[in-house]
């Protein structure tokens, strides 16, 4: 290894040296304390915090190096199916970096962060809009969290009249998130088949539908990327037995504007907020995951809600920026609230992104947003067909899709003897993140592509003739893609050991 390579391996531990100061501040002039008095002894640390100890150009080449190794949406096209990599618009950084958003104490008294409160109503408002259910609540951090919200919810609404219901349906293509949130809320998890056009088996739903179920989980568009035909039926099926239907929000990017959840016949309906309405993700978060639900939920709600009340008091300014006396409040009085769900009121910071996002784009602009995703991803699948790729990767269920699609890479190991994952590991050497794969559990080898909004017709070119590529090179040698990536700083990963053992190395 050179000397350069070895230093880049370094750990910031490893570059540590006793003394060494990013910065120094000037002598301070107020007088000394003893410590006692300002921190008990036994609040206090019995040796000093392990910290390296290095210089500001060292951190600066160290975190400026890390970063280049990863991969990211501001580096290349990054399609990765179910999770919506759209561009984030540089605005929303600017405004959540306001010191009015990001300096704001999240214990400060509700009378002094009217504006933080006021945008989180209008928030609400505005998703209720979209979703047409009008209850929201902004506390769940995240789509998964958003469905234990829902499935809390379901059960709280189903006790208070009295029922005790143990199972919870929902599609073998659901999302691993659905199954794991049913059972961390004590139910038991129902798996409903999918026809051959791709939609819920409404056989097998009538069959398990029983009066015994409390709630059906159900994404639409579905994880396949096609929109479910029979969701009024659906709905029928489920309300006939008192069950609630909940809607997986995390596809709703395909739909905004153009149709609504609640028009559908869901009762309660999670966004994932990191998703639709464009926030840095990846990496584990921040995120949110607001639930909105019909009116027989809304007692359940978690605790608080902000809410608007009529009237000021007495020291606040008044009036809401529609020039409407009234002020904003946490409304903490809710008898059949399912209660808190975190700490203080949620990722305010990925509050103020979503709605400068709506409101920067408008009604208007969001259907276009969700028409543009459509037509993104139809064309790439028209173009992956035109140029001779759907032998190999056939589109698992031939229809109009909706933001995102599915091909199986069955035929493509059979004749080429590479899997889904040898292709995605090669798309990293041509500068590409790799779609999804492996998911939905229901297609053999899955590749699922979601190019979004924001890509032009060139990058979708580019990809296309990418895949094309790699499919001709494995013609010739399938070996390339098998040992791919070539030119990333580490090639294959135990992925799961690297979850489950993580190995941090500290030179200390
Ligand atoms: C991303 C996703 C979820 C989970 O959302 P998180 O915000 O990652 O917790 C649930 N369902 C589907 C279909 C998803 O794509």
């Amino acid at each position: 290894m050179s000397a350069t390579a070895a230093d880049d391996q370094l750990t910031i531990f490893e570059r540590s040296r006793a003394g060494r100061r990013a910065f120094v501040a000037p002598a301070s002039d107020v007088p000394e304390r003893p410590l006692d008095e300002l921190l008990p002894a036994r609040l206090r640390r019995a040796a000093p915090a392990r910290l390296p100890e290095v210089s500001e150009p060292e951190i600066v080449r160290h975190y400026n190096r890390l970063s280049r190794r990863n991969f990211d949406l501001d580096t290349g096209f990054y399609p990765l199916g179910s999770c919506t990599m759209k561009h984030n618009p540089r605005l929303h950084e600017r405004v959540a970096a306001l010191d009015g958003n990001a300096r704001l104490h999240p214990l400060q008294d509700p009378r002094r962060a009217q504006g933080a409160l006021e945008l989180m109503w209008r928030l609400q408002e505005a998703l209720g809009e979209i979703a047409g259910l009008p209850h929201v609540s902004l506390q769940p951090s995240a789509g998964s969290h958003g469905e234990l919200a829902g499935v809390l919810l379901t059960r709280a609404y189903h006790e208070d009249r009295g029922e005790r219901r143990t199972k919870v349906l929902a599609p073998d293509t659901a999302h691993g998130t659905n199954p794991a949130t049913v059972t961390m809320g004590g139910y038991e998890v129902v798996h409903v088949g999918t026809d051959a056009d791709g939609n819920v088996d409404l056989e097998d739903l009538r069959a398990k539908a029983t009066e015994d179920v409390a709630c059906l989980m159900l994404t639409n568009p579905s994880t396949l990327g096609l929109f479910e035909r029979g969701i009024q039926q659906i709905a029928e099926i489920v309300h006939g037995v008192g069950a609630t239907l909940y809607y997986d929000g995390a596809n709703l990017n395909a739909i905004m504007g153009i149709c609504r959840p609640g028009d559908m016949g869901f009762d309660i309906v999670h966004f994932n907020l990191h998703k639709t309405f464009a926030q840095p993700h990846g990496g584990g978060g921040p995120g949110a995951g607001p639930v909105a639900v019909a009116d027989h939920i809304e007692p359940f709600l978690p605790r608080p809600q902000v809410v608007r009340r009529e009237g000021a008091p007495d020291d606040t300014i008044g009036t809401g920026s529609d020039g409407r006396l009234g002020h904003f409040d946490l409304d903490y009085d809710r008898p059949r609230s399912i209660g808190r769900l975190r700490g203080f009121q949620g990722n305010y910071g990925v509050f103020v992104r979503a709605y400068a996002y709506i409101r920067s784009l408008g009604a208007a602009g969001l259907r276009d947003v969700s028409e543009t995703a459509v037509l993104n991803a139809n064309y790439l699948l028209a173009r992956l067909r035109a140029i001779g790729v759907a032998e190999r990767l056939p589109v698992a269920y031939d229809r109009v899709c909706m933001h995102e699609f599915v091909l199986s890479g069955a035929p493509m190991k059979r004749d080429l003897e590479i899997r889904t994952l040898d292709l995605a590991k090669r798309l990293l050497d041509h500068g590409v993140h790799p779609p999804t794969v492996y998911f939905p559990l229901v297609v053999d080898e899955a590749l699922m592509i979601e190019p979004t909004e924001t890509e032009t017709r060139e990058t979708l070119d580019r990809f296309a003739d990418t895949i094309a590529e790699i499919l001709r090179e494995a013609a010739q040698d399938p070996e390339i893609a098998r040992t791919a990536p070539h030119t990333t700083p580490v090639r294959r990963l135990d992925e799961a050991g690297a979850a489950r053992h993580p190995v941090i190395r500290q030179a200390l």
